[in-house]
């Protein structure tokens, strides 16, 4: 299947915010009553293992999110077709300038530089459809250096994987190989260069991915 290799070939990586209540509290935003998201470049990827980048000033959160791989392309996808158009999961990080993405807000500027940063969405590998016969039960976790920062399920999303489906392609074309991320259960915060994030998805028991990524100094030019 081609949209195996999204990361890749995938064109465009679509971002849902405040998706679980407990976080939405935590950042002091409302619960939103109909989705929304934001774009992050591709070329933000790195894979299992490969270093993740603070550049010098930026405060960065970690957001650990269920990545949906879309397999076929479509437009206005009802929610009860939506389900044919996922060929697979990722485990995902949404990691964001948390600093500069409030600085954004308050101007009422983008958020792409916050987000958009290369290495800022550390990805696993393609997980096939087959292995999830339930995406409103997978179990995330996030450690830095051993210690467990994250923890939720995809029960606690507010809007579920068909709602994003619908209400994104009823936007933008979704492609295939195409990635969304949707959101971030509670417990973001910071990482500092030094330390090292592990992550792992887990369906009903079974470990499906499992994740290390060295946080280092952004290099500089
Ligand atoms: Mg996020």
């Amino acid at each position: 299947m081609a949209s195996s290799n999204f990361i890749r070939t995938g064109r465009k990586i679509i971002a849902i915010g405040r998706n679980y209540t407990e976080h939405a509290k935590e950042l002091g935003n409302a619960v939103p009553t109909a989705p929304f998201f934001f774009l992050k470049p591709t070329s933000s990827y790195i894979t299992n293992g490969q270093s993740i980048e603070i550049p010098a000033g930026a405060e960065v959160h970690h957001e650990l999110e269920l990545a949906v791989i879309i397999g076929k392309d479509g437009r206005d996808i009802p929610e009860k077709d939506a389900d044919s158009y996922i060929s697979g999961y990722a485990l995902a990080l949404d990691m964001t300038a948390r600093n500069w993405q409030e600085q954004a807000k308050k101007k009422g500027l983008p958020w792409s530089a916050a987000k958009g940063y290369d290495t800022f969405t550390p990805i696993g590998d393609f997980i096939p459809k087959e292995e999830i016969s339930d995406y409103n039960d997978v179990d995330l976790s996030l450690q830095i250096d051993g210690i467990t920062k994250q923890q939720g399920n995809t029960r606690d999303m507010i809007f579920g994987i068909p709602a994003l489906i619908e209400n994104v392609s009823s936007i933008m074309r979704l492609e295939e190989g195409d990635v969304i991320l949707t959101g971030t259960p509670k417990g973001v915060g910071r990482v500092l260069p030094g330390e090292t994030i592990t992550c792992e998805l887990v369906f009903r028991g079974k470990v499906l991915s499992q994740l290390r990524f060295p946080v280092i100094d952004r290099p500089k030019p």
